[in-house]
């Protein structure tokens, strides 16, 4: 079947597979999993299918991905990974538990769940040096403090995020500085912290190389579910799927050019001036796919073909060692971040198979 294109095909057998490999392999150290549904804008679909692969939780970062989520009676506990105070009073309405690190926030948190007669679950963020969110260990206790004068919250537990914006590995310095952070919060305060979020797809390699996982028990993982991979250098994990998501779009133009685009050199489309390699005479050909739709430069097509480059809506490649005719699809794998924008592109159809 040819079908519509581009159109991504989604695979949920496998990426219920991938959680459930997951989720048995961190439950043999006592961690839990938290599926994170960002990259696939909250797809109700891939969410069950998480669920089903035994994840208790799922995460995402935006409120609408979650509604959408509630709204397709998906069934689990909802956690909020990225709290706006300006929209508080939704988060109480729609979420179980919230990533925070802002009093202010957690003050119109608490104001909104008095009002809506609920107490709202709050997971601390703590800043481990990768400077993405966090409250700095040495504000953490007089933070807490202000935190447990808020009756509506209730402070669940403690979580870090590496690997994220500064590139800092989650390593076992990190996680038992997380591990004695909740202890030291438990025995000061007298409470009792449930989770200790110690990260995302990262954690994985300082999970397989360590035997003490402290008081980490829980990650929230997107990325290697989704993709089959872990995400420091993007190595495929043992048993896994990568080939979950497969995105499909059509040659429109298949002709025998020069490799040199010719008369005078201007910019090109985005302001740049283009630079080319001479291989001569080739066979090119072009695909109805473009910066609109995806992220290029994270796609591989699965045959011997080479992209040259994009613009707005038509990706040149070199197809010498792959004939192409007009009207075919071209099957791409995509990373993460192509995954997250073909998944947000209207124009891309979602196409589920199992
Ligand atoms: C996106 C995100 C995750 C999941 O990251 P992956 O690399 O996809 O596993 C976890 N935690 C937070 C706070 C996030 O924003």
């Amino acid at each position: 079947m040819l079908g519509f294109m581009p159109r991504i095909e989604i695979n949920l057998s496998k990426i219920q597979h991938n959680a459930r490999i997951l989720c048995e392999l961190y439950r043999k150290q006592g961690i839990s999993l938290m599926g994170v549904s960002k990259a696939v804008l909250g797809e109700p679909l891939i969410a069950e299918a998480m669920i089903r692969g035994g994840v208790k939780f799922i995460a995402d970062s935006r409120l609408e991905n979650i509604q959408r989520m509630k709204n397709s009676r998906v069934s689990a506990q909802f956690v909020l990974l990225r709290t706006a105070s300006s929209q508080a009073e939704s988060i109480v309405e729609n979420v179980d538990i919230s990533l925070n690190t802002e009093i202010d926030t957690l003050e119109k948190l608490n104001y909104y769940a008095s009002l809506q007669n609920k107490i709202h679950q709050i997971i601390l963020m703590v800043e481990m040096g990768d400077l993405r969110e966090g409250i700095l260990p040495h504000d953490l206790f007089l933070f807490v403090k202000q935190v447990l004068c808020l009756p509506h919250l209730k402070i669940i537990g403690l979580g870090c995020n590496l690997a994220c914006y500064g590139g800092i590995k989650p390593d076992r310095q990190k996680m038992q500085q997380l591990s004695a952070l909740t202890d030291a919060i438990e025995q000061k305060f007298d409470l009792n912290l449930s989770i200790t979020s110690g990260g995302n797809s990262a954690n994985y390699e300082w999970y397989k190389s360590t035997k003490q996982v402290g008081r980490i028990n829980n990650l929230r993982i997107g990325e290697s579910i989704l993709l089959g991979c872990g995400t420091v250098n993007r190595q495929v994990i043992p048993k896994l799927h990568t080939n979950a998501f497969k995105l499909i779009a059509e040659v429109i133009e298949s002709k025998v050019k020069p490799s040199l685009p010719f008369g005078e050199i201007g910019r090109d489309a985005f302001g740049n001036i283009p630079v080319f390699q001479d291989r001569g005479m080739h066979q090119r050909a072009i695909i109805a796919l473009g910066k609109q739709d995806t992220l290029i430069s994270g796609l591989s097509p699965d045959r011997d073909l080479e992209i040259l480059g994009s613009s707005s809506d038509h990706l040149v490649l070199d197809s010498q060692k792959s004939d192409l005719k007009v009207g075919v699809g071209v099957n791409f794998n995509l990373d993460y971040g192509s995954l997250l924008s073909a998944m947000t592109s209207p124009f891309i159809k979602k196409q589920f198979v199992n």
